[in-house]
């Protein structure tokens, strides 16, 4: 007995004569899709970078499904390939899910920020792990300049479990003005050389001038923890 199985969807028929799948109906989205045109390794390559995004994004296992039936549609992507590359993202969440153990502040506090010189920039990574020592380092890459990367800073040697270090740097910005520091990129490796890479929210807005100006004394900012970033495996 051959069954009916959906490749949009999953479901199967257990009716012999059907013809079509009973979730989504006649004109359903695999409705139309040839034999050939599902699965193109290309695609399906694709598709798993775009998802990838999402996923590790900290979003919900709906808005994940709603938003994956939207390009599975347009690249002609089945539901078990899906369904595999969902559980190999798993995986790998999991892997990296310890190195998410951070806190990641900034200094508000910004003083001698002048357009066309440097600005020294000032952050401060907690390591919230039991047991696990982490290496951080930043990357920043202004949009607006491009021939060069803007920021970088690391900590040269490992944060011990449950303490703080602070990792400073400098950096040019080009012009007066307020300046919003997005997409700043933490990676945090550990002993073992497994790494992660956490995208900031939008951080830091400097306001660039003529003028000396100061600030409060200690102001840090706490910008990140797990689900406001972003991994990404490496
Ligand atoms: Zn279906």
């Amino acid at each position: 007995m051959t069954m009916y199985k959906c490749v949009f969807c999953g479901l199967e028929n257990p009716s012999e004569k059907a013809r079509f799948c009973i979730e989504c109906g006649p004109e359903g989205p695999a409705s139309n899709w040839v034999v050939d045109e599902i699965d193109q390794p290309n695609k399906v390559n694709h598709y798993a970078s775009i998802l990838s995004d999402f996923y590790f994004e900290a979003r919900s296992n709906d808005e994940i499904e709603s938003f994956s039936l939207r390009i599975r549609e347009r690249l002609k992507i089945s539901h078990d390939t899906h369904s595999t590359v969902i559980a190999d993202f798993a995986v790998q969440k999991k892997a990296v899910a310890h190195l998410a153990n951070f806190k990641f502040e900034f200094n508000e506090n910004v003083t001698d920020a002048y357009a066309g010189h440097d600005t020294f920039l000032d952050f401060r990574i907690t390591n919230l792990s039991q047991d696990d020592a982490f290496k951080v380092a930043l990357l920043w890459n202004d949009p607006e300049t491009v021939d060069r990367v803007d920021f970088r800073a690391d900590t040269k040697s490992f944060v011990r479990p449950r303490s703080s270090v602070t990792i400073g740097g400098s950096v040019i910005f080009d012009r007066i003005g307020i300046k919003e520091l997005s997409d700043l990129l933490i990676t945090i490796s550990d002993q073992f050389g497994e790494k992660a890479v956490f995208r900031a929210e939008p951080l830091l807005k400097i306001f660039l001038h003529t003028t000396k100006f100061r600030l409060k004394d200690e102001a840090w900012l706490m910008q990140a923890e797990w689900g406001q970033t972003k991994a990404t495996c490496s």
